[in-house]
């Protein structure tokens, strides 16, 4: 049949195949933008290109991706809730794969420093840095390659005189919580959900929005919020040293209604309420930072850079601004910290038993927000939603993020690290943005003997198990070597290309799972393949 001529408008409406090759990729549960490896045989000099998953966790970024990183973390939150013994922990020695990305981490800080001492813009190189060091992390390294910067100088010692004495224990090496038994013997290992709130900043309706917005205080909200991270921490200290040991927890981090930030908490073993209560009143988090609730350089009267000596003054005296360090060093011994972030008094907690309906219905609330950004989770839909979330976006706009934050500008204090482009307002810290509502920190806070397996070990035991089901056997590791392909490279292909070897891949492989699954119903009855069966 020949088509008839098109109007302009029909052309349009006709889909775009580029976009049906992406929509058919996530549907098939594929990976929708896939990096690119190249795979060199040590044994036979074969090359082949290898597609592997961008391991997003945003939704609107990698739905496929996203959805097998929620499932992974349910998998490791309940690994580690009711384990039953001590976890072993040994490092193993890196893989290929992991060199290669430390090795174009290590080019990717030399171009950053070669650059910087250029004076040339390391932004896109930072970015670079960013990214390789998510994927170092991704394929199972432990930590960073860049220690955390300088030590600070240590404020927080000083104790509050307004909370109370928490009984300290010494720490013992133990992470398994205690057992108890029935009267018919059977043993139990009861377990926790907890979830903490942030204080109150004023009464609230149903949707979260103030009943009083002009009184309702938007600063301490966004002050908690920017150190919510910080006294999450000190709770968990608190609670080690409360308890007497190394007690193990599965936590992420949500948005309540009001725009405030929560924890609930997985915890191995338990706590009674009334512990709780004093834990929480013993914790605090004190922001040893200077004042800034006063303005002195308003926009339009901004503090201006001088270049010869790199550093800001005040444009009205020509004086320099005092430093970070200045800054700091002028606390006296009467100083008050910045902020006094704290727990609300209320909390939820509840025992929790492995397996049971419970655990599984815990499980999803931990990781139900997961694939959002927490300024996401919740829409506003109403005129005061609406009204509220600009108000907490604008106390956060001018709040001093960290020491390197512009803002410090706008209260007479150069920040740390200055440089020439600073302008308060316009920060490009994560925690200023509207999508993350102030807590800029990790969503997903995981102690280190949790399950006593990192994200990439519960990846590789998902791995493992579709590789039987296919009956593949793995190839020895160190018969590859594994490179990076970048677009200058001859072999590199473009992303719609990369998509449709993907599609194909996925095609195949979904046929392979079902003639594997059949195969296993006529001969295995005792293995569910449905209930995992998703890829690896
Ligand atoms: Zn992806
Ligand atoms: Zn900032």
């Amino acid at each position: 049949m020949t088509p008839a001529r098109q109007t302009r408008a029909q052309r349009l409406a006709m889909p775009l195949a580029r976009h049906v090759v992406r929509d058919l990729a996530a549907e098939h549960g594929a990976c929708i933008r896939p990096v690119q490896l190249r795979r060199t045989d040590l044994d036979t000099g074969q090359v082949e290109q290898v597609l592997v998953p961008c391991g997003h966790t945003l939704a609107t970024v990698c739905p496929a991706c996203t959805d097998r990183a929620k499932t992974l973390r349910a998998a490791q939150c309940r690994e580690g809730w009711h384990l039953e013994a001590e976890p072993v922990i040994t490092p193993d020695d890196p893989d290929d794969e992991q060199q290669m990305w430390v090795e174009r981490r290590a080019q990717a800080q030399q171009d950053r420093d070669h650059a910087a001492a250029a004076e040339h813009d390391t932004g896109e190189l930072d970015e670079l840095s960013g990214e390789l060091d998510e994927q170092i992390t991704r394929s199972g390294l432990r930590g960073k390659v860049l220690p955390a910067g300088p030590a600070r100088r240590h404020r927080s010692s000083r104790r509050r005189q307004d909370t109370p004495d928490l009984p300290r224990r010494p720490v013992s090496a133990r992470t398994i919580g205690k057992t108890c038994a029935a009267p018919d013997g059977t043993i139990y290992r009861p377990s926790m959900f907890l979830t903490l709130t942030c204080d109150s900043y004023g009464p609230v309706h149903s949707d979260g929005t103030p009943a009083d917005p002009g009184t309702y205080d938007y600063q301490r909200a966004a002050r908690d919020a920017l150190h919510f991270a910080a006294l999450f921490d000190r709770f968990i200290q608190n609670l080690r040293r409360f308890l007497g040991y190394d007690v193990q927890y599965f936590a992420t981090i949500e948005p309540q209604r009001r725009l405030a930030p929560h924890v609930h908490i997985a915890i191995r073993g338990t706590v009674s309420r009334t512990e709780l209560r004093q834990v929480l009143a013993a914790t605090y988090h004190q922001v040893w930072r200077p004042p800034a609730d006063l303005v002195q350089f308003a926009d339009g009267e901004l503090p201006v850079w001088h270049e010869a000596s790199g550093r800001y003054l005040n444009p009205a005296t020509g004086e320099f601004l005092p430093t970070w360090d200045d800054a700091l060093d002028a606390f006296g011994p009467d100083a008050q910290p910045l902020h006094v972030a704290r727990f609300g008094s209320t909390f939820d907690a509840q025992g929790v038993l492995a397996g049971s309906k419970d655990s599984a219905r815990c499980i999803g609330y931990l990781t139900k927000y997961l694939t959002k950004h927490i300024g996401a989770c919740h829409q506003a839909a109403t005129d005061a939603e609406h009204a509220h979330a600009e108000r907490m976006a604008d106390a956060l706009r001018y709040e001093p993020c960290s020491p390197a934050c512009a803002n410090w500008l706008r209260f007479g204090i150069q920040p740390k690290n200055p440089r020439a482009d600073l302008r308060p307002g316009q920060c490009k810290g994560k925690a200023h943005r509207r999508e993350y509502l102030g807590y800029a920190g990790r969503r997903v806070l995981v102690s280190r003997k949790w399950s006593g397996k990192t994200l990439a070990d519960h990846r590789a035991d998902r791995k493992a198990w579709l590789l039987r089901t296919l009956g593949i056997s793995e190839a020895d590791p160190s018969r590859y070597i594994w490179q990076a392909v970048t677009p200058g490279d001859p072999d590199h292909m473009p992303p719609a290309q990369r998509l449709l070897h993907v599609l194909a891949d996925r095609q195949k492989w979904h046929a392979a799972l079902a003639e594997a699954r059949a195969r296993a119903s006529g001969q295995d009855n005792g293995v569910s393949l449905s209930a995992t069966g998703r890829a690896a």
